[in-house]
């Protein structure tokens, strides 16, 4: 295919040209949400992200099939007091089946992901349905010696892996320095080194959630998933795995072990990782109090937000940045996000009003290049945030045409038209609000009636010459207008 794409490869680090191992098919896997609670505003950045390759690999035409799990039961993430499974704590609390929880969260996790405008991925593979895959990835590990049974949890063995290998070359982290580093945890005495992670832990008697394996009744490690799902789905090598930047490690780094120790080389060609959302300029996190879910955004519920932020806002908000810089939150930055998305879409409705000129002038000229340079950002390991700046100066333009007497011809016309309707709303995934086109809709209508209750006036007083001028301007408009008993009725011409 023709056409230089580039992406930056965290394993590299640095922009390579995307050529995938399979044309014209791409197979991509990210690391979705943990679901033992409400989405955030860090959970948003990655799936827009991802989400925005998604649509633009398939705008370059090609195929792509796209994993994203969800991260449900049996993973390591340990509530800090008790130890005990985030889900299966929530489940024994709430007297629930641990997998009423996952429901109930996963459905919230779509209904917002559908808000966003995030596009479904091809496959969202759930973890607790797929212990048998992982069940094997230990084996196969344990098989070739990079792992050993510990009263029955199984560890992956970090210092040996990494006399033949390298363990830390996703992350850059040093090996010396991480076993320096590592604080002695609970249960780390059953590990030879405390660098090595669980792959398969044995359940405690309270723990819920456990299923059988060759060493214990218990759940997988939490890196185990997505090396195992994304081996099922994508094969032994696939192209893209992406997800945000504080899964690097340990995350990434325990899913390229286990990949090489499993079968001796690592899955994936391109490593990509989106930056973190930080709140007046701190990481976000529950004890900071700084952790705003999506639904607190879109309602205003939240005690920083001063108003609610539509899911637009939040997405142009993201995409305003490069997914590889941070972005820090602040109601200021939202407004400006809010009132730039909205003067865009404005300029988008503004176009059909554009008078045609049997020539434009110099600025006019720059729209025939638009969709090409949206391109060319894009291809530059998706400059999002160049891409609407060239969107704000078109629609400047657009404005000094509508408003301002300026020139452009029918087919810079054209071009400006395409090009948005191409980058804005296809490949950037933006749209007009639900709650916007209502308003729009009934200012309109408030619009005609108005008019129309002039006409009658004009009726009444006799003034002949007003009512038919009003009746025949609305109708060149494209309105049907109907005289009745009580006054009138009309209807847009379809
Ligand atoms: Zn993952």
């Amino acid at each position: 295919m023709e056409h230089p794409l580039f992406i930056h490869n965290t394993l590299t680090r640095k922009k390579e040209q995307f050529i995938p191992l399979h044309e014209p098919h791409v197979g991509m896997y990210v690391c979705g949400p943990t679901v033992y609670g409400d989405a955030h505003l860090g959970h948003a950045r990655p799936a827009i992200t991802f989400d925005i390759l998604f649509r633009y690999l398939k705008h370059l035409g090609y195929r792509v099939r796209y994993v994203r799990n969800i991260t449900d039961v049996g993973h390591l993430e340990h509530d800090a007091d008790s130890g005990e499974d985030k889900i299966a704590k929530k489940a024994r609390l709430e007297q629930l089946e641990p997998m009423e929880v996952v429901q109930y969260y996963m459905n919230r996790y779509r209904h917002a992901m559908e808000a966003l405008n995030v596009l479904p991925p091809s496959i969202e593979p759930q973890a607790s349905g797929h212990i048998i895959e992982q069940i094997q990835l230990v084996e196969d590990i344990l098989k070739h010696g990079f792992a050993y049974e510990s009263e029955g949890s199984i560890y992956f063995d970090v210092p040996k892996y990494n006399k033949t290998y390298h363990y830390g070359k996703l992350s850059g982290r040093n090996i010396d320095e991480l076993i320096n580093s590592t604080r002695e945890l609970d249960g780390q005495s059953e590990k030879h080194n405390p660098t090595d992670f669980a792959l398969w832990k044995k359940a405690q008697p309270e723990h819920i959630m456990r299923w059988p394996s060759p060493w214990s009744e218990g759940f997988p490690g939490w890196h185990c998933e997505c090396t195992a799902m994304g081996k099922k789905y994508l094969g032994e090598h696939f192209d893209i795995h992406g997800g945000g930047m504080d899964l690097v490690f340990p995350h990434h780094e325990c899913e390229i072990a286990q990949s090489v120790a499993s079968q001796g080389d690592d899955m994936v060609k391109y490593w990509m990782h989106n930056n973190m959302i930080t709140v007046n300029g701190q990481k976000m996190g529950k004890s900071l109090g700084n952790f705003i879910t999506l639904d607190e955004f879109f309602t205003g519920s939240h005690p920083m937000l001063t108003q609610a932020y539509s899911p637009m806002t939040i997405r142009f908000f993201i995409l305003q940045a490069h997914y590889r810089s941070t972005i820090d939150f602040s109601n200021e930055a939202l407004q400006a996000a809010e009132k730039g998305m909205n003067s865009l879409l404005d300029a988008y409705h503004h176009i059909d009003r554009m008078p045609e000129s049997a020539e434009g002038d110099e600025a006019s000229r720059s729209l025939l290049t638009l969709e090409s340079r949206c391109a060319e950002a894009m291809n530059d390991d998706l400059n999002t945030a160049m891409v609407l700046s060239y969107l704000f100066e078109a629609a400047t333009i657009i404005n000094a045409v509508v408003y301002n007497n300026a020139k452009a011809t029918k087919s810079e016309i054209e071009a400006v038209k395409s090009a948005f309707e191409r980058y804005l709303f296809d490949i950037l995934g933006l749209c007009e609000e639900q709650g916007t086109s209502d308003k729009r809709e009934a200012a309109y209508g408030a619009a005609v009636d108005m008019l129309l209750d002039e006409r009658m006036k004009a009726k009444t007083n006799k003034d002949w010459a007003t009512a038919d001028r009003i009746r025949n301007d609305l109708s060149a408009l494209g309105f049907e207008i109907k005289d009745t008993k009580e006054g009138y009725e009309w209807k847009l011409r379809q």
